[in-house]
């Protein structure tokens, strides 16, 4: 029987033709398919004018309505509430269905049932597909069938859950099924610039698109057999930076771990291709507690730990604005923080770091911390964000020990040894020896003085000291003691 339904797909963290769960099942089951994005005022309108994020997206959303015009048709980009957009342009276009990949944050989760029900009120389907994960929350559960808070275990079950059902894996093809995609209106493509939308013009934080996403997965594949290694050095480049790719959906998850499962099966991707899919599950984990616990955006998963005084006043706002301004005069601290704010990335092993010093070396209230990253990070995702920062401050699920305090030097010492990542980020501290970048305190003023050093004018001395600043952290966390025994 010929199918003569119409449907529109909307693109949202899923900015691509290729692997496409909502697309392919909307080609696959209707006769004509129309593409649409939607610039979400209520997201954009609080941002910074030259928001990295923001071009990152409108170069993704070229590159998306580039590679559908190729298959025949185009992208529709809109601006507006999308409960006021989508349901019009559903109108507009008579279609019966309006197809989506899921989105598992508590606002989308919202936006989408408000828009779903002014979708059906007016006799249309709004259909949402998994895609932007392997596993959603209920799908890898205990023995018991309850969820998982311990990363290890999850993972274990992850992945016998995987071997049983290969089958989640699998491609959803979208090139041969691209006769039903709506042809484009004529004469040439006219998506909205960035000055359209009110946002200052610039480049992308990185290459950007589908085609930017798989240059940076090919050039990392070549890496990817020393990543349990390297992954630990911020000087070294030793990750994939797929991140924002995985954010808005410029790759397919299980493109990424297609291909690492197959380099473990093979042997050729090293003991490296398997820590990098642990990473990887490290995604699904936090996705899946954010999911079954939309409380822990503002709240800690171990309700005990909502009882912690955080400081506050002056005096804290004072370190936290130091924090966010890489004057803590603890060099590994600002350098990180330096990188943060100039490129809005950070390494993993900083962001640890960052978030342990804050929240046990300040004083100061994870949520802080964590607003600052999602103002400033390229990659932000609400998920492991959120999951980051609660392991850090020892709120979260599987979370460092609260009487685990990272000392800054210590992993300066250990992660930058040679203080090339500190050098690269603080350029004052340029001329200082290997043994001295880690700790200027402790170098002598005339040995600073001849290396174009003074503290408190090219250099902050160290706004906490860090013993002081850990006893301090352990009677804090000694009222939960009890409780998270
Ligand atoms: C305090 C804190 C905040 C964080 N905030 C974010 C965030 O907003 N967005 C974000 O994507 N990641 C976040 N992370 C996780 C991690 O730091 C980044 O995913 C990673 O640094 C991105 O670099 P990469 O793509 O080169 O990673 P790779 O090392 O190449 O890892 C591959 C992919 O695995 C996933 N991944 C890696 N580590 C983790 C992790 N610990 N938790 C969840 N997923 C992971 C990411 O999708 C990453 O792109 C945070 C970690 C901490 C400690």
């Amino acid at each position: 029987m010929m199918n003569m339904s119409n449907s529109l797909v909307w693109f949202r963290r899923d900015l691509r033709a290729f692997d496409h769960a909502a697309l392919h099942t909307a080609l696959t089951s209707s006769n004509r398919v129309h593409c649409v994005f939607v610039y979400d005022s209520g997201i954009l309108d609080p941002l910074p004018r030259d928001d990295r994020r923001v071009r990152f997206i409108h170069a993704s959303l070229a590159s998306l309505d580039a590679e559908l015009r190729r298959l025949g048709g185009f992208l529709d980009v809109r601006q507006g509430q999308p409960l006021d957009v989508i349901p019009a342009l559903a109108a507009e276009l008579g279609v019966d269905a309006v197809y989506v990949n899921a989105d598992y944050e508590p606002e989308a989760v919202e936006r989408d049932a408000r828009v779903a029900a002014s979708l059906e009120a007016d006799g249309r389907k709004f259909l949402s597909f998994k895609d932007q994960v392997i596993f959603e929350k209920d799908e890898v559960l205990t023995l018991a069938k309850g969820p998982f808070s311990v990363f290890t275990p999850y993972k274990n079950a992850w992945l016998k859950r995987l071997a049983a059902m290969p089958e989640t894996l699998a491609n959803y093809p979208i090139d041969q099924y691209a006769d039903a995609l709506a042809a484009p209106p004529p004469g040439p493509s006219a998506l909205p610039s960035l000055q359209d939308i009110g946002f200052e013009p610039g480049e992308p934080p990185l290459p950007a698109g589908m085609e930017g996403a798989e240059a940076l997965f090919e050039d990392f594949i070549a890496r990817m057999a020393d990543y349990g290694r390297a992954r630990d050095f911020p000087a070294e480049d030793g990750t994939s930076r797929l991140s924002i790719h995985l954010r808005f959906g410029t790759t397919s998850i299980r493109h990424l771990v297609r291909s690492a499962q197959q380099l473990v099966l093979s042997g050729a991707g090293g003991l490296g291709a398997s820590v990098w899919l642990s990473e990887l599950i490290w995604r699904d984990f936090y996705q899946m507690i954010l999911a079954r616990n939309p409380q822990v955006v503002d709240r800690s998963f171990k309700p005990a730990f909502d009882a912690l005084e955080w400081e506050t006043g002056e005096e804290a706002d004072a370190l936290f604005a130091a924090w966010c301004e890489g004057r803590t005069g603890y060099p590994l601290v600002d350098a990180a923080m330096a990188q943060l704010n100039r490129t809005g990335f950070m390494h993993n092993r900083l962001r640890m770091v960052t978030a342990s010093f804050l929240t046990k070396d300040l004083g100061v209230d994870w949520r802080r911390g964590e607003r600052y990253f999602a103002l400033r990070l390229n990659d932000y995702e609400l998920a492991s964000n959120n999951g980051g920062w609660q392991w850090a401050a020892s709120t979260g699920c599987d979370a460092q020990p609260w009487f685990r305090i990272f000392n800054p030097v210590s992993q300066s010492l250990r992660f930058d040894a040679q203080g090339e990542f500190i050098r690269e980020w603080v350029p004052a501290l340029g001329r200082l020896s290997t043994k001295e970048i880690h700790a200027p305190w402790l170098v002598s003023a005339e040995v600073l003085a001849e290396k174009g050093v003074v503290l408190g004018r090219d250099y902050p001395g160290p706004v906490v000291e860090h013993d002081k600043a850990r006893k301090r952290t352990l009677e804090r966390f000694a009222i939960v003691k009890k409780a998270a025994s």
